[in-house]
Formats: C-alpha cells, sequence, structure tokens
C-alpha cells in the first residue's frame, strides 16, 4: 500500500511562515482564519506581524 503525497492542512515540519497578505514567506506568520468548505480543506489564512498591524488582523487563536 502507497502513501499518497497529499498533505493536510498540518504545517510541514519545515515551515518558515507565509503571509497571505503580502505573499511571502514570514517569520511572524500566525494562522488568521480558516474558511470551511462544503468539499475539499479548508482555505487558511496566514498574516505577518507587520501586515497584522496594517490591517488589524486578529490571530484566530485570538478570536472570540
Ligand atoms: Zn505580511
Amino acid at each position: 500500500m502507497q502513501k499518497t503525497t497529499h498533505t493536510p492542512a498540518a504545517p510541514a515540519e519545515a515551515w518558515t511562515g507565509w503571509c497571505d497578505w503580502h505573499e511571502g514567506p514570514s517569520g511572524t506568520a500566525v494562522l488568521i482564519s480558516v474558511i470551511e468548505q462544503c468539499s475539499g480543506p479548508g482555505i487558511t489564512r496566514y498574516a505577518c506581524a507587520p501586515c497584522r498591524e496594517q490591517r488589524r488582523l486578529v490571530p484566530y487563536t485570538q478570536q472570540p
């Protein structure tokens, strides 16, 4: 039985962070939101510290 290469939403071990707002790698990116979809995995959005400040984004873990 072969393992598929499909990876779940969990970040890879070598994950260094990615900001979806400035669309670039970031060491300070945190999860902002998870958009649930009817089928397939949810869409995750990450934002780095500067983008969070500029756009007043609230990390997913700190949202009500
Ligand atoms: Zn950013």
